[in-house]
């Protein structure tokens, strides 16, 4: 700890509550920022626009009941004076209200229709259309708002929230955890803390923001960000890449029958690497190795950073997918990936004359 910094017991203070719910996650960033919170509809907006409210176009002067489109899964709502207006009776309060962790009634038609608004971002965030990219650059935004200054400070409460909430919650019992709202299997809960923890102790601004982007997605989506989770490592980098061209199922199923039937393709232009398009990861503990510091793929081996392991880094360790690795299949050799290398080379040389 640096000289200057704050204590824990100040970081604690600017905790309102150990516990990964919306708005105990985001009253840090505004108990830093000394901003006050906004209401629930700008809060959801703020952090996740686009995602789940769909703004009508309006004067900005007209108060109109916010509304919750079933089939769409989205709150429909009108700026008042600057703001979203939430009206006070409408179901869209307790719908939001629960997301945000505000309301802990359990109102079960709005409790279901916040659970489908979960799933649903949550399936839209691991689409190939990539709105976690847009999601990400409006949390980079927002956190460098705050200025260097106040960095380090968010930095710390953090810490001391992702350690306090892995305390409280294990603390409580099963069947507390069970039957709060929006139950988390235990081991979502726990992937969400670790990757944020992790990325945390990279002590870098991608780490800070990386972090607190689980800490948003756990809070709001709870058990839900499980599918994200599944899909990203802790850098938002995706770990499953498909066996097949498209990644649908069916593909996947009949790349199984005939893998022969897929020729590897390499469409990148990035031809500085030695196994361009390849993601390397740590054969001991899974870490992403291309965006450790330093690394190189011409290098023979590469000794992981995280836990020192020492892997190979040539064509007989490349495998399609986790899975593959896993059960030692190898379908193509590394030499047919080379190879794509080579036809994709060609072409683009054509294009240069
Ligand atoms: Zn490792």
């Amino acid at each position: 700890m640096g000289a200057g910094e704050m204590t824990n017991e100040e970081a604690e203070k600017l905790i309102t509550e150990p516990q990964l719910r919306l708005c105990s996650v985001t009253d840090m960033y505004y108990n830093i920022t000394g901003q006050p919170a906004p209401r629930q509809l700008d809060l959801l907006e703020d952090w996740f626009p686009g995602l789940l409210i769909r703004v009508r176009e309006t004067d900005g002067n007209k108060k109109e009941a916010p509304e919750y489109i079933d089939t769409e899964r989205l709150i429909e709502a009108v700026r008042y004076h600057g703001h979203l207006y939430l009206g006070s009776t409408s179901r869209v309060t307790h719908i939001a209200g629960k997301l945000v962790g505000r309301t802990k009634s359990n109102l079960e038609k709005e409790r279901k229709a916040a659970e489908l608004i979960q799933k649903n971002i949550s399936r839209c965030l691991v689409s190939e259309d990539d709105p976690l990219g847009s999601l990400l650059e409006n949390t980079v935004k927002k956190i460098a708002l705050a200025g260097p200054a106040k960095m380090e400070d968010f930095h710390h409460v953090l810490y001391i929230f992702v350690l306090m909430c892995a305390e409280s919650y294990y603390e409580r019992d099963r069947y507390d955890r069970d039957s709060e709202l929006f139950p988390f299997d235990d081991e979502v809960f726990d992937q969400i803390l670790y990757n944020a923890f992790y990325q945390l102790l990279k002590y870098t601004f991608d780490g800070l923001v990386h972090a607190y982007q689980w800490l948003l997605l756990g809070a709001l989506l709870r058990n839900e960000c499980g599918r994200i989770a599944r899909v990203y490592d802790s850098s938002f980098i995706p770990v499953n890449r498909p066996a097949s061209e498209t990644g649908h199922l069916i593909d996947k199923l009949l790349y199984m029958i005939e893998p022969e039937e897929y020729e590897p393709t390499y469409s990148g232009d990035d031809m500085d690497k030695r196994f361009p398009g390849i993601e390397w990861y740590c054969d001991q503990c899974g870490e992403h190795l291309n965006e450790q510091e330093g690394f190189d793929d011409h290098l023979e081996a590469w000794q992981c950073r995280r836990c020192g392991h020492i892997n190979l880094i040539s064509t007989e360790e490349i495998y399609e997918t986790d899975e593959d690795y896993r059960n030692g299949i190898q379908n193509h050799t590394g030499e047919d990936h080379l190879r794509a290398v080579e036809e994709r080379k060609k072409e683009l040389e054509k294009d240069r004359k």
